[in-house]
Formats: C-alpha cells, sequence, structure tokens
C-alpha cells in the first residue's frame, strides 16, 4: 500500500465510544470511515435500555464528551432519555450523521489478504482495512439458569429488555437481583405495585447520590460560563480520582467508604434485622459500588420486602427462595446483570482463521486494552483490562480512542498495510497484570463478582490509577506491532 492511500476504516457500535472514535479519527483528520450500528439510531446503552428509573451513576456534567459538554442537564444525575438525546445530538454536532448506517447488524468479520471483510444481516459483505470493536460490554442480557422458567403463568423479563405492556399497578411483583439495576428499578416499582419482594444474593456497597436538580438560573449560567461546567467537572474528577485509593486493600480511604455505606443503612432503615441484611460482607469495590437515594428509602415502605436469599426455582405461580420461601407473583422481573466481554455476538476471525471467542473464553488478554496478537487491523475500544475505574467512562473512551486512531494514523503513514500487536510484548503486559490484580478489592482471590472470570481472571478493569492508564496509551507506538 502506497502512504497516500488512505485506510478505509469500520467502527462496530455507536454508543459512547463508537461516537468518541467517530470523532477523533475527524480530529485527526481520517474521513474515510463507517460506522455501523445494529439500532435505528445512536447512543448504545441509552438508547437500547429503557427500564423504570434507568439513571446514570456517575454525574451527568462528567459522564460527556470533554470536547462537548452539556450546559442543559436537568440535574447533577439525569435519567435516560436526557442521556440518549445528549448522544444523538453529539452524532450531528460532532459531524458524524454521514459516516452512520444505521439498522445494519454485523454478523461475522473475516481477516485475509490484508483486509477485513464484514458481513451483515442484511446486504452484501464489504472490505475494510481496519475494524474497530465499539460494541460495549454490558450487551446481552444474562438470565439466571432456575429450574421451571418457562412454567411461570405470568410475564417476566429482563431488565434490558423491559415489557411496557405489562401495566404493573396492584401487580405482586418480584425482582431477582439486587445491583445495579434493581436499586434504580425497586424504587419506581414500589411506587405502583401492590406487593414487592426484592431477592438479594450479596449485599451490595450503597453511597446517598444526592441529586441535585439544576435550576433554570443554573442552566442559564452553564450555557453563559462554559468555565462553570469546567470547575465543575475538574471537582468532580477529583472526587472520582478517590476511588482509586478506595478499591485498594490496606487503603484506608476503604474503610472510609464503608463507614460511609454503613453510616447510610443506619441512616435510613429502621429495622435492624433489614441493617444486618444490607450490610456487605465483601470489602468496597469487590463488586460494583453503586450510589442511590432512594433504594434504601423503598425498602422501608410497606408494601416491599427484602428477602436475603437468591432465587432456587421458578414455579407456575412465582418463585422458590434458596432459603425454601415460596413467593407468590404476576410477574418476575431479572435484574441480574449481563454476560460481560461476550466476544462471541459476532464471529471474529483473525490471521490464519483464529476465533476471537475461543482466544478470549479462558483469559481475555489485550495489549493495553487495545488490541490482541493475531487479529491484525483489528482494535477494541474498551477491550479487556482496558477500562479505568477512577474516571467517567467517557474519559476512558476518548483516552483509547485517541490512542488507535494515532496509530492508525502511524500505519497509514509508514506505507504498510497490517498491524498486528507482538505476542511476547501482550504476554508481558499481561503477565504483568496478574501481578497487579491481588492488590485491588475486585481482584483478590476471595472476590467473586463480574469483574472476575470462573477461571480467576479479572478482565474488566485496568489494575491501577488514570494517570498511569493514559501514560500506558500515549507510550503505544508502531513499535509495539509487527508491520506487514
Ligand atoms: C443499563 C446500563 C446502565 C449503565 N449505567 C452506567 C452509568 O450510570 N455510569 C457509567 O459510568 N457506566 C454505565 N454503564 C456502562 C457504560 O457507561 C455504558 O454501557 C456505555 O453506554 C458503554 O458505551 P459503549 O459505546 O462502549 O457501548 P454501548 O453503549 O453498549 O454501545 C455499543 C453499541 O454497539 C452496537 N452493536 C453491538 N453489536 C453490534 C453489531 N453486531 N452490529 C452493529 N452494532 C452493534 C449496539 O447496538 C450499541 O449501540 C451502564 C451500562 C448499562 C448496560
Amino acid at each position: 500500500m502506497s502512504s497516500n492511500k488512505t485506510m478505509n476504516i469500520a467502527i462496530i457500535g455507536a454508543g459512547p465510544s463508537g461516537i468518541a472514535v467517530g470523532r477523533e479519527l475527524l480530529h485527526q483528520g481520517i474521513t474515510n470511515f463507517t460506522i455501523f450500528e445494529k439500532e435505528p439510531a445512536a447512543g448504545g446503552t441509552w438508547q437500547i435500555h429503557s427500564y423504570p428509573g434507568l439513571a446514570c451513576d456517575v454525574w451527568a456534567h462528567s459522564y460527556t464528551f470533554s470536547y462537548l459538554p452539556n450546559p442543559n442537564w436537568s440535574a447533577s444525575f439525569v435519567p435516560q432519555n436526557e442521556i440518549k438525546e445528549y448522544l444523538q445530538d453529539c452524532v450531528g454536532k460532532l459531524g458524524l450523521t454521514s459516516h452512520m448506517r444505521y439498522n445494519t447488524r454485523i454478523t461475522r468479520a473475516i481477516f485475509g489478504d490484508k483486509h477485513w471483510q464484514l458481513e451483515f444481516e442484511n446486504g452484501e459483505p464489504q472490505q475494510f482495512d481496519i475494524v474497530i470493536n465499539a460494541m460495549g460490554n454490558q450487551h446481552t442480557a444474562a438470565y439466571p439458569n432456575l429450574k421451571g422458567m418457562e412454567t411461570f403463568q405470568g410475564a417476566s423479563w429482563h431488565s434490558t429488555e423491559w415489557n411496557h405492556d405489562v401495566d404493573l399497578t396492584d401487580k405482586k411483583v418480584i425482582v431477582v437481583g439486587s445491583a445495579a439495576a434493581a436499586v434504580q428499578v425497586v424504587p419506581e416499582l414500589a411506587k405502583v405495585v401492590d406487593q414487592l419482594f426484592v431477592l438479594q444474593r450479596t449485599a451490595n456497597w450503597i453511597m446517598p447520590r444526592r441529586r441535585k436538580i439544576y435550576s433554570d438560573r443554573q442552566r442559564k449560567l452553564f450555557n453563559k460560563f462554559p468555565i462553570l461546567m469546567k470547575a465543575l467537572r475538574a471537582g468532580q474528577g477529583l472526587l472520582m480520582s478517590g476511588i482509586e485509593k478506595g478499591v485498594e486493600l490496606g487503603h484506608k480511604r476503604m474503610d472510609m467508604f464503608e463507614n460511609m455505606g454503613k453510616k447510610y443503612i443506619k441512616d435510613v432503615i429502621e429495622d435492624e434485622a433489614l441493617q444486618q441484611a444490607l450490610t456487605p460482607k465483601t470489602r468496597f469495590g469487590c463488586k460494583r459500588a453503586l450510589v442511590s437515594d432512594d433504594f434504601y428509602q423503598a425498602l422501608n415502605k410497606d408494601n416491599v420486602t427484602l428477602i436475603a436469599a437468591g432465587a432456587a426455582e421458578i414455579v407456575a405461580t412465582g418463585l422458590i427462595t434458596s432459603d425454601g420461601q415460596k413467593l407468590e407473583a404476576d410477574v418476575i422481573v431479572y435484574c441480574t446483570g449481563y454476560k460481560l466481554m461476550d466476544f462471541d455476538r459476532i464471529e471474529v476471525l483473525g490471521a490464519a482463521g483464529k476465533n476471537l471467542a475461543d482466544t478470549m473464553a479462558h483469559s481475555p488478554e489485550a495489549f493495553k486494552g487495545i488490541a490482541t496478537p493475531q487479529f491484525p487491523n483489528y482494535f477494541f475500544a474498551i477491550g479487556p483490562n482496558g477500562l479505568a475505574l477512577s474516571v467517567s467512562y467517557f474519559i476512558t473512551a476518548e483516552t483509547n480512542a485517541e490512542c488507535i486512531v494515532r496509530v492508525v494514523k502511524e500505519l497509514q503513514a509508514s506505507g504498510k498495510a497490517v498491524v498486528d500487536v507482538k505476542q511476547q510484548l501482550c504476554d508481558e503486559y499481561n503477565q504483568w497484570m496478574m501481578g497487579e490484580f491481588s492488590q485491588f478489592s475486585w481482584g483478590e482471590a476471595s472476590c467473586t463478582s463480574y469483574y472476575s472470570t470462573a477461571d480467576g481472571h479479572h478482565p474488566f478493569i485496568y489494575p491501577g490509577g488514570f494517570k498511569r492508564f493514559k501514560q500506558e496509551r500515549k507510550d503505544v507506538s508502531l513499535q509495539d506491532f509487527e508491520l506487514s
């Protein structure tokens, strides 16, 4: 390939990370790309999900691209529809509209002869030089594998696939799960249902969210003086960076967070047995810490009962818990999370037909979260261990996007056609990470959470602070890759 031929780039997914990659390509002067999105519009998670109470659990002014602040947020934490609208607005404002192909699901990507061939659910295959996977890591609903699920006579669904056709007013409802989705769904359901059972297998650390509504005057000020948003975001960034030490075993900040969590339970929950049941037995950060202003409050209501047990079996009229209680219900809602990092969503065949899902099945590994050996010219917007915990998701997405696009640009300028990350570098990097995990509550052997695989791997989060995360990506260059 000559250095003046522009490469043809495909991005899969138009959520925050796909938009970040698109913007970065334009920012670095690359225009020959297409963003494929299976849904009818951009927004990713925020376009797809619509369960009651869905909102961001990060301050809204931080849950935005750094280059497109939003002065019009209604509150310090905002509901799903506002984030969806913000992201869809970003597409136009960032000049990405003509690059979008909606209603276009990729089914397969095959590498051969220095190109990727992408196959679609509908339409003819197309060739690309580079593929960037921005498909998100929390996408596929994970249902529990319970005996008798098909026998339930009422309605049931997963929080991801909310059934808005069923009116829950005065119904008896069971929510299976008590984590991120449940803490948002439960307060909303508690307002309308006759009776609500919330099944909690393990208690989570929950901090008060302290949501503030922004007045018209505040929004006007944010519009007039964008520096105010910048200052707010900087302050929030400082507070978020506190999480870095809060999840480090032996650090006093972990005790501080746990004491805050325990105090919140005592302040809100009246019943002592319920206080006990809600007090986590795991260290702060082993499971994703949550924020809420109304979950504990909802549990105080007469029509809501927390059951400190898991689901064992589904029967025609309800559910039997792991401690033998039989609960009757009209509706069962599974707030049971996602299949994380499910690389089998599309078939990706790299060099010599190597299958990505098989490669990632036991030990999802990548070099600095962006590329894995033998998948030439294939990048992850947020790959294994490619997510920094102590900054907003948007900052992680921007940082990874900058790194990927720089490598693509350098490749294009080099006159070569293919980059394939060096196996040895990837192995050394992952070897180093294996030694890091045990410093963190989420990475120690005794913590079982969705952050870990059954094989004891911890592929979800980057083991360390954002400063090093950013530097690592800055250091990535063509020298880390085999070129051909
Ligand atoms: C319900 C929920 C709530 C969340 N809340 C928060 C929060 O409050 N704070 C926070 O920091 N993080 C949160 N997250 C995590 C994360 O911030 C969001 O999921 C974020 O939207 C991820 O961005 P993304 O672009 O990487 O992936 P996604 O938003 O998942 O976007 C991926 C896109 O790829 C598309 N796609 C997938 N497969 C294909 C295919 N084969 N062909 C074409 N297109 C495809 C999807 O349709 C989707 O639009 C949440 C996640 C979920 C699921």
